[in-house]
């Protein structure tokens, strides 16, 4: 049978929030390398990962047609179906549909709003949901079940470390017009019957360093929620953890991701390997 496969997408998180969190159940898979996500914000780099383009390690002196050839040939080891090529991809480009052709049963779990089920991120799912939380890894997890008798694919976008980086029970210092303008505006309007005219504040640099320091938290939390999937994993489960795109914490004086042309918004930890 095909090998089940858990394809993990912590939001935001850049490389070197990555390198410096203590990841003892990512370790266990394997060891990160760096990559360039395909795009600076979610959705559009969603949809690349939902065609089954892994992130790049952006080569040199190569057609990007071969590249593209190389990675998605690799997905016949992922999930060891000899008989896999390009062509299975076709007419869809969809990496869910694909496995739904050979037999899996499909589940995405989001947590971005912009990946809610009424978008088109959730064609070729049996069963996908946008978490009630934007931080419920835990949640996720616990749902998890595997089938002897037919492979499972597991897609799941993690929001703690997406900004603001937090975990249950925490606040942190956040402020509008960065992400969330129409929040920020909608608890304006609650407090004050009016639209606020004020130009949002920026992050100082002792701000951004704390919340850098929260995203590697946040890393180092997933890794621990991790433990229970991998326990729940068959053996031979194919695992890729990786990011959708990075965050500028205060490179180049931007803060975040998305409108950002900055090296630290495409780079991303990638990682996979199996169960053993
Ligand atoms: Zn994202």
């Amino acid at each position: 049978m095909a090998k089940d496969l858990i394809y993990i997408i912590m939001d935001s998180c850049r490389y070197d929030s990555y390198v410096r969190a203590k990841t003892p159940n990512m370790d266990r898979i394997a060891i990160a390398e760096q990559r360039f996500s395909y795009a600076s914000w979610t959705a559009p780099s969603h949809h690349s990962i939902f065609m089954g383009q892994v992130a790049h390690n952006s080569p040199t002196k190569i057609l990007a047609s071969e590249v593209y050839k190389k990675e998605f040939a690799k997905w016949v080891h992922r999930i060891d179906v000899p008989d896999l090529s390009f062509k299975s991809f076709i007419p869809e480009l969809s990496l869910s549909k694909m496995l739904q052709k050979i037999g899996y049963r499909t589940t995405g779990r989001v947590s971005m709003p912009v990946l809610n089920p009424l978008t088109g991120f959730s064609r070729f799912f049996d069963d996908y949901k946008l978490m009630k939380d934007h931080n419920d890894f835990k949640g996720m997890v616990d749902e998890v079940s595997f089938s002897a008798d037919q492979p499972s694919y597991y897609f799941m976008n993690l929001g703690e470390t997406h900004y603001p980086y937090m975990l249950k029970d925490e606040q942190l210092p956040r402020i509008s017009g960065v992400h969330g303008v129409m929040k920020g505006m909608d608890e304006a309007i609650a407090r004050s019957g009016d639209v606020p005219d004020e130009e949002p504040q920026f992050f100082t640099m002792p701000e951004m360093q704390a919340l850098h320091d929260q995203q590697v938290r946040c890393v180092e939390y997933v890794d621990s929620v991790l433990d229970e999937l991998i326990s729940k994993a068959p053996v031979g489960t194919h695992f890729i953890i990786a990011a959708d795109h990075g965050e500028c914490f205060g490179e180049g004086d931007y803060f975040g991701h998305g409108p950002v042309m900055h090296n630290k918004v495409f780079e991303v930890p990638f990682l996979e390997g199996r169960k053993t």
